[in-house]
Protein backbone atom coordinates (compact mmCIF):
# COMPACT_ATOMS: atom_id res chain seq x y z
CA UNK A 1 0.00 0.00 0.00
CA UNK A 2 2.72 1.98 1.15
CA UNK A 3 4.62 2.12 -2.25
CA UNK A 4 1.07 2.25 -4.13
CA UNK A 5 0.50 5.75 -2.51
CA UNK A 6 3.92 6.78 -2.91
CA UNK A 7 4.22 5.71 -6.58
CA UNK A 8 0.88 8.04 -7.11
CA UNK A 9 3.01 10.36 -5.36
CA UNK A 10 5.93 9.83 -7.80
CA UNK A 11 3.26 10.53 -10.65
CA UNK A 12 1.52 13.39 -9.10
CA UNK A 13 5.10 15.09 -8.99
CA UNK A 14 6.07 14.05 -12.48
CA UNK A 15 3.00 15.56 -13.98
CA UNK A 16 3.58 18.49 -11.82
CA UNK A 17 7.14 19.03 -13.35
CA UNK A 18 5.39 18.06 -16.70
CA UNK A 19 3.04 21.11 -16.26
CA UNK A 20 5.51 23.52 -15.07
CA UNK A 21 7.99 22.97 -17.85
CA UNK A 22 5.54 23.01 -20.33
CA UNK A 23 4.24 26.20 -18.91
CA UNK A 24 7.65 27.51 -18.49
CA UNK A 25 8.41 26.91 -22.64
CA UNK A 26 5.05 28.09 -23.56
CA UNK A 27 5.69 31.34 -21.37
CA UNK A 28 9.52 31.54 -23.15
CA UNK A 29 7.80 30.54 -27.36
CA UNK A 30 5.37 33.56 -25.78
CA UNK A 31 7.87 35.92 -24.70
CA UNK A 32 9.70 35.15 -27.95
CA UNK A 33 6.79 36.00 -29.93
CA UNK A 34 5.68 39.09 -27.98
CA UNK A 35 9.49 40.10 -29.36
CA UNK A 36 8.09 39.41 -32.85
CA UNK A 37 5.23 41.03 -32.55
CA UNK A 38 6.47 44.08 -31.16
CA UNK A 39 6.05 47.18 -33.74
CA UNK A 40 8.86 47.88 -35.60
CA UNK A 41 10.68 51.34 -34.22
CA UNK A 42 9.37 54.30 -36.85
CA UNK A 43 12.87 56.10 -38.31
CA UNK A 44 12.44 58.88 -40.92
CA UNK A 45 14.89 57.23 -44.15
CA UNK A 46 15.89 60.59 -45.21
CA UNK A 47 16.94 61.14 -48.49
CA UNK A 48 18.03 58.72 -51.10
CA UNK A 49 20.80 57.60 -50.04
CA UNK A 50 20.66 58.46 -46.69
CA UNK A 51 21.48 59.30 -43.67
CA UNK A 52 18.58 57.95 -41.80
CA UNK A 53 17.68 59.02 -38.17
CA UNK A 54 18.53 56.64 -36.30
CA UNK A 55 22.30 56.28 -38.22
CA UNK A 56 25.86 57.65 -36.33
CA UNK A 57 27.05 60.17 -39.06
CA UNK A 58 30.75 60.54 -39.28
CA UNK A 59 31.03 62.26 -41.65
CA UNK A 60 28.78 65.31 -43.70
CA UNK A 61 30.89 67.29 -45.54
CA UNK A 62 31.10 70.00 -42.57
CA UNK A 63 34.10 68.40 -40.17
CA UNK A 64 36.02 65.33 -39.56
CA UNK A 65 35.95 65.87 -35.69
CA UNK A 66 34.28 62.18 -35.76
CA UNK A 67 37.64 60.80 -36.74
CA UNK A 68 41.42 60.81 -35.33
CA UNK A 69 44.34 60.48 -37.51
CA UNK A 70 45.71 57.05 -37.59
CA UNK A 71 49.52 58.55 -36.95
CA UNK A 72 47.91 62.08 -35.05
CA UNK A 73 45.59 62.54 -32.99
CA UNK A 74 43.78 65.01 -35.47
CA UNK A 75 42.93 64.08 -38.59
CA UNK A 76 45.63 65.05 -41.38
CA UNK A 77 43.01 65.19 -44.61
CA UNK A 78 42.15 67.58 -46.80
CA UNK A 79 38.85 69.18 -46.30
CA UNK A 80 37.60 71.33 -48.99
CA UNK A 81 33.76 72.47 -49.67
CA UNK A 82 32.33 69.79 -47.82
CA UNK A 83 34.49 66.76 -49.24
CA UNK A 84 37.67 65.13 -47.43
CA UNK A 85 40.60 63.65 -49.44
CA UNK A 86 43.16 61.42 -48.43
CA UNK A 87 46.75 62.74 -47.82
CA UNK A 88 49.92 61.08 -46.95
CA UNK A 89 49.59 61.52 -43.37
CA UNK A 90 47.97 58.11 -42.89
CA UNK A 91 44.46 57.10 -42.56
CA UNK A 92 41.44 58.17 -40.82
CA UNK A 93 39.77 55.88 -37.47
CA UNK A 94 36.22 56.87 -36.10
CA UNK A 95 36.64 57.55 -32.51
CA UNK A 96 33.13 55.83 -32.05
CA UNK A 97 33.33 51.27 -32.35
CA UNK A 98 31.32 49.68 -33.89
CA UNK A 99 30.64 45.78 -34.30
CA UNK A 100 27.48 44.40 -36.15
CA UNK A 101 26.41 47.15 -38.75
CA UNK A 102 25.01 48.55 -41.86
CA UNK A 103 27.81 51.51 -43.04
CA UNK A 104 27.26 54.07 -45.86
CA UNK A 105 30.46 55.65 -47.78
CA UNK A 106 30.59 57.41 -50.56
CA UNK A 107 34.01 58.19 -52.36
CA UNK A 108 35.39 59.14 -55.43
CA UNK A 109 38.67 57.96 -57.24
CA UNK A 110 40.85 60.77 -59.11
CA UNK A 111 39.70 62.32 -62.45
CA UNK A 112 43.19 62.51 -63.35
CA UNK A 113 44.06 58.22 -63.94
CA UNK A 114 47.68 58.40 -62.82
CA UNK A 115 49.19 54.81 -62.03
CA UNK A 116 47.97 51.31 -62.85
CA UNK A 117 46.67 48.30 -61.03
CA UNK A 118 46.88 48.53 -56.65
CA UNK A 119 48.56 52.05 -57.58
CA UNK A 120 45.28 53.95 -58.92
CA UNK A 121 42.93 55.50 -56.74
CA UNK A 122 43.78 52.49 -53.99
CA UNK A 123 41.73 53.70 -50.29
CA UNK A 124 39.42 51.31 -48.71
CA UNK A 125 37.33 51.03 -45.74
CA UNK A 126 38.22 48.89 -42.94
CA UNK A 127 35.24 47.24 -40.67
CA UNK A 128 36.36 47.22 -37.19
CA UNK A 129 40.02 48.80 -38.33
CA UNK A 130 40.49 45.14 -39.67
CA UNK A 131 38.71 43.96 -42.41
CA UNK A 132 38.60 45.64 -45.67
CA UNK A 133 36.18 46.33 -48.62
CA UNK A 134 38.74 47.22 -51.18
CA UNK A 135 38.61 50.88 -52.80
CA UNK A 136 40.11 50.87 -56.09
CA UNK A 137 39.99 52.28 -59.46
CA UNK A 138 38.75 49.59 -61.06
CA UNK A 139 37.52 50.83 -64.15
CA UNK A 140 39.42 49.65 -67.06
CA UNK A 141 42.63 48.69 -64.81
CA UNK A 142 42.94 44.95 -64.09
CA UNK A 143 44.70 43.74 -61.16
CA UNK A 144 44.25 40.46 -58.86
CA UNK A 145 40.77 39.97 -58.86
CA UNK A 146 40.39 39.62 -54.51
CA UNK A 147 42.52 43.14 -54.70
CA UNK A 148 39.96 45.13 -57.06
CA UNK A 149 37.42 47.62 -56.18
CA UNK A 150 34.90 45.86 -53.89
CA UNK A 151 36.87 42.64 -52.94
CA UNK A 152 37.53 41.40 -49.37
CA UNK A 153 40.70 42.28 -50.15
CA UNK A 154 42.72 39.04 -50.29
CA UNK A 155 39.62 36.49 -49.71
CA UNK A 156 37.44 37.10 -52.31
CA UNK A 157 36.49 39.18 -55.65
CA UNK A 158 33.67 41.06 -56.14
CA UNK A 159 30.63 39.28 -58.05
CA UNK A 160 30.94 42.06 -60.57
CA UNK A 161 32.63 45.17 -61.57
CA UNK A 162 30.07 48.02 -60.97
CA UNK A 163 33.35 50.67 -60.94
CA UNK A 164 32.08 53.85 -62.60
CA UNK A 165 34.49 56.04 -64.49
CA UNK A 166 37.56 58.04 -62.63
CA UNK A 167 36.46 61.09 -60.39
CA UNK A 168 32.77 59.95 -60.54
CA UNK A 169 31.13 59.34 -56.79
CA UNK A 170 30.16 56.34 -56.12
CA UNK A 171 28.78 54.44 -52.87
CA UNK A 172 29.21 51.26 -51.10
CA UNK A 173 26.29 49.94 -48.69
CA UNK A 174 27.88 47.42 -46.54
CA UNK A 175 26.44 45.38 -44.05
CA UNK A 176 28.62 43.66 -41.80
CA UNK A 177 28.39 41.13 -39.20
CA UNK A 178 31.41 40.36 -36.94
CA UNK A 179 33.14 37.58 -36.44
CA UNK A 180 33.07 36.12 -32.70
CA UNK A 181 35.88 34.73 -30.85
CA UNK A 182 34.17 31.78 -28.76
CA UNK A 183 35.30 30.16 -25.49
CA UNK A 184 38.56 27.32 -26.56
CA UNK A 185 39.99 29.58 -29.35
CA UNK A 186 37.47 28.94 -31.84
CA UNK A 187 35.50 31.68 -33.81
CA UNK A 188 32.40 32.21 -35.14
CA UNK A 189 32.80 33.90 -38.53
CA UNK A 190 31.18 37.04 -39.04
CA UNK A 191 29.90 38.70 -42.98
CA UNK A 192 29.97 41.13 -45.16
CA UNK A 193 27.09 41.70 -48.05
CA UNK A 194 28.15 44.87 -50.29
CA UNK A 195 26.51 47.15 -52.72
CA UNK A 196 28.48 49.16 -54.81
CA UNK A 197 25.79 51.55 -56.94
CA UNK A 198 23.01 50.20 -55.73
CA UNK A 199 24.82 46.53 -57.28
CA UNK A 200 25.32 43.66 -55.20
CA UNK A 201 29.04 42.90 -54.85
CA UNK A 202 29.22 40.65 -52.27
CA UNK A 203 26.68 38.08 -51.36
CA UNK A 204 26.72 37.19 -47.11
CA UNK A 205 30.16 35.93 -47.34
CA UNK A 206 31.95 34.77 -44.02
CA UNK A 207 34.63 36.70 -42.47
CA UNK A 208 36.90 35.03 -40.72
CA UNK A 209 38.95 36.61 -37.28
CA UNK A 210 42.49 36.83 -39.12
CA UNK A 211 42.61 40.59 -40.12
CA UNK A 212 43.27 42.01 -43.36
CA UNK A 213 46.84 42.17 -44.32
CA UNK A 214 48.16 45.70 -43.17
CA UNK A 215 45.11 46.49 -41.32
CA UNK A 216 45.70 49.28 -38.52
CA UNK A 217 44.37 47.02 -35.72
CA UNK A 218 45.49 43.29 -35.09
CA UNK A 219 43.89 40.35 -33.24
CA UNK A 220 40.26 40.22 -32.36
CA UNK A 221 37.94 42.42 -30.71
CA UNK A 222 34.00 42.80 -29.52
CA UNK A 223 34.23 46.57 -31.49
CA UNK A 224 36.38 48.29 -33.16
CA UNK A 225 36.57 51.90 -35.29
CA UNK A 226 35.41 52.25 -39.09
CA UNK A 227 38.88 52.92 -40.79
CA UNK A 228 39.60 54.67 -44.17
CA UNK A 229 42.61 54.38 -45.42
CA UNK A 230 45.60 56.26 -47.29
CA UNK A 231 47.07 54.16 -49.67
CA UNK A 232 49.17 56.93 -50.96
CA UNK A 233 46.06 57.79 -53.69
CA UNK A 234 44.38 60.80 -53.27
CA UNK A 235 40.85 58.99 -52.89
CA UNK A 236 37.65 62.02 -51.97
CA UNK A 237 34.78 60.65 -49.63
CA UNK A 238 31.88 62.83 -49.05
CA UNK A 239 29.21 61.18 -46.99
CA UNK A 240 29.81 58.08 -44.37
CA UNK A 241 27.43 57.05 -42.10
CA UNK A 242 27.30 53.95 -39.49
CA UNK A 243 23.88 52.07 -38.06
CA UNK A 244 24.88 49.76 -35.50
CA UNK A 245 22.70 46.49 -35.79
MG1 LIG B 1 43.08 49.42 -50.08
Amino acid sequence: MRTSISLRTLLGAGCLAGLLLASLAAGASAADQSKKDQEPPVIDPGPAGGPPSDAVVLFDGKDMSKFRGERSPEPKWKLENGVMETTPHGGLLSKEEFADCQVHVEWASPSVVKGEGQGRGNSGVYLMGRYEIQILDSYKNPTYYNGQCGAFYGHNAPLVNACRKPGEWQTYDIIFHAPKQLPGGKVEPGSFTVLQNGVLIQDHIPVGGAPTTAAPLGGMAAKGPLYLQDHGNPVRFRSVWVRPL
